[in-house]
This record gives C-alpha cells, sequence and structure tokens, in this order.
C-alpha cells in the first residue's frame, strides 16, 4: 500500500513537471508532499563558470542525464561551460552558463528508490556518499537522515525540497542507527536524537520524562518493584533528559563532559539515551543495598549496565 501510495505520488510529480517545465520546483504537488515543513522551500545556490566545487560535480553529473559527457571533477572550465549554455539553449533559458535557479530547475529530475544512473549520480555527490549511479542502501539511508533533518516527509521520494537540501547544503545529517521508525525499501529508519514524539511516552513517575514507548511498561514495572522493596520510587536525575536525549542534550551534555563540567557523555548522536532506549538512576541519591538490589535485578525487566565507568547508566535492550 505504502509503495502503491509512493509511486502514484512520483508520478504525479513527474507529470507536473513534463507538462508545466520547471514548475515542480516552484510548486512540490501537495499530494506528493502534503507533510513537507512550510520553513523548507526550494531554492538552490547559484554555480558559475570557473567554480571549482562540489555544486560543480552535482551540475556536471546531472548533465550526464541529458547526454552531456563530462569528467566530474568539481571544476567548471570550458567543457562545462559548453554543456550548460547547449542545455540551457535547449530548454528555452538564457545561454549565460549561469546554472540560477531555473537551470537547477530545468536539470534535476524528482528520484526514487528504482532510480538509477547520472541523476542518482548527481545525487550521491550531493550527499557527499559513494557515486555509483545506483539508489541502494546507502542512498536510501542518507535521503532519509537529510529528509528527517529537513523537517520533510521520510518518504524517499527525491523531489524539489528534498534536492534543495541536498544542492543547497541545508544538509544537516546526525548519525543513523537501527530502530523499528521508518519503513523504507531496505530497511527501517530513525535519527539518533530526533525521536518522534509519538515514539515516546511519559513513564509513571513522572509524565514529562520521556522513554521509548516500547520500554515503558518494563520500566514501570522495575520501578513499580523497587517501589515495593524500598518505600519510594527509583531516583531518576533531575534532569529530564536522564532518560530520552534529544540531539541537543546530547551536545550539551557532551561539551559538559568535555570541559570537565559533566559525567561521561557519548559522542552526540550516538548515545542509547538519543533512542529512548536508556535511563540514567542516580546511584548517588540510592543507598549502596538500593543500587546492588536494581544492579542484580535489572535484567529481568530488560535493562543492562553496558558502559563500563556509568553504574548509573540502565540500557534497555528488549
Ligand atoms: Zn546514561
Amino acid at each position: 500500500m505504502l509503495r502503491r501510495l509512493l509511486t502514484t505520488s512520483l508520478a504525479a510529480l513527474t507529470l507536473t513537471m513534463t507538462t508545466t517545465g520547471v514548475s515542480w520546483i516552484a510548486a512540490p504537488s501537495p499530494a506528493a508532499h502534503a507533510t513537507i515543513s512550510s520553513s523548507v522551500t526550494a531554492s538552490f545556490p547559484v554555480v558559475r563558470p570557473n567554480d571549482n566545487n562540489n555544486l560543480v560535480r552535482i551540475v556536471q553529473l546531472a548533465l550526464g542525464d541529458y547526454g552531456y559527457s563530462l569528467t566530474a571533477d568539481g571544476a567548471y572550465g570550458s567543457g562545462t561551460l559548453a554543456a550548460v549554455t547547449a542545455f540551457q539553449g535547449s530548454r528555452g533559458l538564457t545561454k549565460d552558463g549561469v546554472v540560477g535557479q531555473n537551470t537547477w530547475a530545468a536539470l534535476l529530475k524528482p528520484l526514487d528508490t528504482n532510480s538509477s544512473g547520472a541523476m542518482v549520480k548527481a545525487l550521491q555527490a550531493g550527499l557527499g556518499i559513494d557515486v555509483d549511479g545506483s539508489y541502494g542502501p546507502g542512498t536510501d539511508a542518507a535521503v532519509i537522515r537529510i529528509q528527517w533533518a529537513t523537517g520533510q516527509t521520510q518518504d524517499n521520494l527525491v523531489g524539489s525540497n528534498t534536492w534543495a537540501a541536498v544542492v543547497g547544503a541545508r544538509a544537516y545529517v546526525h548519525g543513523v542507527g537501527p530502530n523499528q521508525l521508518y519503513r523504507s525499501r531496505w530497511h527501517d529508519y530513525a535519527v539518533n536524537g530526533y525521536m518522534p514524539a509519538n515514539e515516546l511516552c511519559g513513564i509513571a513517575q513522572n509524565s514529562n520524562w520521556r522513554f521509548a514507548c516500547r520500554g515503558v511498561r518494563d520500566f514501570n514495572a522495575m520501578d513499580a518493584a523497587f517501589k515495593v522493596k524500598f518505600g519510594h520510587v527509583m531516583p531518576v536525575t533531575s534532569w529530564s533528559a536522564s532518560l530520552y536525549r534529544t540531539y541537543a542534550q546530547q551536545v550539551s551534555a557532551y561539551n559538559n563532559y568535555l570541559a570537565g563540567t559533566g559525567n561521561l557523555a557519548a559522542k552526540p548522536g550516538t548515545s542509547n539515551h538519543g533512542w529512548g532506549l536508556a535511563a540514567d538512576i542516580s546511584t548517588s541519591l540510592m543507598t549502596s543495598t538500593e543500587s546492588s538490589w536494581l544492579a542484580a535485578n535489572a535484567a529481568n525487566w530488560g535493562f543492562v549496565r553496558d558502559v563500563s565507568g556509568e553504574p548509573w547508566h540502565y540500557h534497555y535492550i528488549r
């Protein structure tokens, strides 16, 4: 069902492009990108003769899709100028060799996971990944990341806004790891520290403190058992990010660690807290009896202490 919907949407987008020239850049189909953030608008940096950068390389590769055979070296020389002006002429554009909004719009094509060839190479060059012209798992992952990071639907449909994010260097890419959030053609993806709100649930002792929903029942059961035993709930450290930790909060924690003013913290984008799958239970707020009991029994609810030097860090592994 999802694949059919995506295919239909892409077909609509392509049709718009072929029947109205460049309009798909300015006005992507609402049907195809109904949930694109309004803050994301397609705009492209201008590429000029004598430029020497990755944008030129994207242009060179994309021109290959129209039969222009160029060395994708990122150097905008006479060969690239001849190809760009010929392409502009073929599209009724001003033949000035300047790749501005209209030329970008005419040049780039929508892509999806079934795409291959020169246009995919251009995309890959923009994403900074291996350029092989095959829209495989690596491209899939990079597109999902950039769509996520720019507030777009993670659908692997490379339309105007995704192209704008790629070409416009708006890329803001964080780590990717396994989870059960976003199903693409090859994998499920999520982005550490950017969990969607509906994948996080408050814990019983404080509904504002969020944990991955799938682990909350076990966390609450462990907490309840702790309370039966000791008369109070587990002392989750007062910082709400002791459970789920956003990317920004990971940056903050890591900077404090580097500055010597905070606990050991993982490199941003890599912490299990960023998946909502770790809880810091304060060892300094527990008696040694309480700490020992928790360490001995947490596995009953799927929690393990697996970071050396962090006895307070409980990782949910079910
Ligand atoms: Zn921790």
